[in-house]
């Protein structure tokens, strides 16, 4: 590949090489208090471990903070979109239209149901999928829709939600990164036909490992809660022979065991009355990050639409290679070089050597492609001390003005 290999950087230190942080600040890290600590102890002391009542007091909660119906928690974020890809009915010889800036896993949840993924392009200013490549990449086979709220910003619910209405397509909104977004005033999770949380560490709210799907429809709910569980039901509504006693159950569909436990739950319950602490900080982070770099010609700031309230999960600094000396690679190590180390959010899923095995090949979605030579994604988690911030903003500033283009 082009670039350069994994160690040694080429780039010159800078003043003598003097760091401005003299202690290492990571991309991404959890933040966990006594609360959450002893909500877990309690469990384990005298809860049930799975199947218990935190499952569902979490679902309450799931529902209550996004407005949904619905609520179905389960083992990952990419278990949620599994299932939430079965329930919408996607299966073999279909296509669904997801963005190749995104985790593996928007794109693989059509690959376990048999489907083809098609990518379609990202506007090159938010960095979400653009309605109009969702459009386009439409054929007879197309199923489901996965769009992807990167960063946190909501992708443009309502043209998408037109396009799939007008086409008979399931909307999947993977949000793994948008828990306490709203979307013209509407928390994301209530409004597209499905909407998948991820609870990994790295996310804003986390339970170790975690995931949901919020909907508003009563027949999708029945479904998720069949592939979250074998495809077993209880519901004598749903079974196909008169039940033999009270031990009976029916296996009706193909599922998993895709259930969470009462333990992530407990946590993932405690984090959430954090959710408008974690919030409000991380946007004052975004808001600090925005105005430092506004000022730097050779970087551009995200356009944010207006649309969007943004929790943030990501933070992506962009840089403009027309205006610097250096590329990305070489910008990413002279941040490591002053201790902030930082992390790139994605590479394109079809770049993948799986994906290329399957057939597909670069060029398919250039802005996609141009955005991953230029971003890198800057330390943004609760727990920053303003410091912390200022540290990181230093290091961009003194490497985008030391490598600036005359
Ligand atoms: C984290 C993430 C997932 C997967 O969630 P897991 O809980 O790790 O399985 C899916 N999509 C996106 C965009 C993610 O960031």
């Amino acid at each position: 590949m082009e670039q350069s290999t994994m160690n040694n950087s080429d780039i010159p230190a800078i003043e003598g090489g003097t760091p401005v942080r003299e202690t290492k600040i990571f991309y991404g890290h959890q933040y966990i208090d006594e609360a959450d600590v002893e909500a877990v102890v309690e469990v384990l002391r005298y809860g049930d471990l799975t199947c218990g009542p935190k499952i569902k007091e979490l679902e309450d909660k799931l529902c209550r903070l996004t407005g949904a119906k619905y609520a179905v928690v389960c083992s990952n974020g990419t278990a949620a979109l599994h299932i939430s890809a079965l329930a919408a009915g996607v299966g073999e010889g279909d296509e669904v239209i997801t963005t190749p800036i995104t985790f593996a896993a928007s794109a693989n949840c059509a690959l376990y149901c048999g489907a083809k993924p098609v990518f379609a392009d990202i506007d090159p200013e938010t960095y979400n999928i653009d309605p109009q490549k969702v459009e386009e990449a439409i054929t007879e086979r197309t199923k489901a829709v996965v769009v992807v709220d990167y960063t946190g910003q909501s992708v443009a619910l309502d043209p998408i939600r037109k396009i799939c209405r007008e086409h008979n397509l399931v909307l999947i909104e993977d949000g793994a990164h948008v828990i306490g977004t709203k979307y013209r005033g509407q928390a994301n999770g209530s409004i597209s036909d499905m909407t998948t949380f991820s609870f990994h560490p790295v996310k804003t709210v986390t339970g170790g490992e975690g995931g949901a799907v919020l909907t508003n429809d009563e027949t999708l709910y029945q479904k998720l809660l069949l592939y979250r569980a074998h495809g077993i039901t209880r519901n004598t509504d749903l079974m196909v022979h008169e039940p033999d006693g009270p031990w009976y159950y029916e296996q009706v569909d193909l599922g998993y065991n895709y259930r969470m436990t009462d333990i992530q739950a407990a946590l993932i319950i405690s984090q959430l009355d954090k959710l408008p602490m974690f919030s409000k900080r991380r946007k004052e982070i975004v808001e600090r990050y925005n105005e430092a770099f506004a000022k730097l010609p050779s970087l551009f700031v995200q356009r944010e639409i207006p649309e969007s309230d943004t929790t943030r999960h990501l933070y992506i600094l962009r840089i403009v290679p027309e205006k610097l000396r250096i590329d990305r690679r070489q910008f990413f190590d002279a941040l490591a070089a002053e201790n902030v180390c930082c992390n790139v959010h994605y590479i394109p899923t079809y770049y993948f050597p799986y994906y290329e095995k399957l057939g597909y090949r670069r060029g398919l979605c250039p802005n996609a492609e141009k955005l991953y030579e230029e971003i890198i994604s800057l330390p943004l988690y609760y727990a920053m001390t303003d410091e912390d911030v200022e540290s990181v903003i230093e290091a961009v500033t003194k490497i985008a003005v030391y490598y600036a283009k005359e």
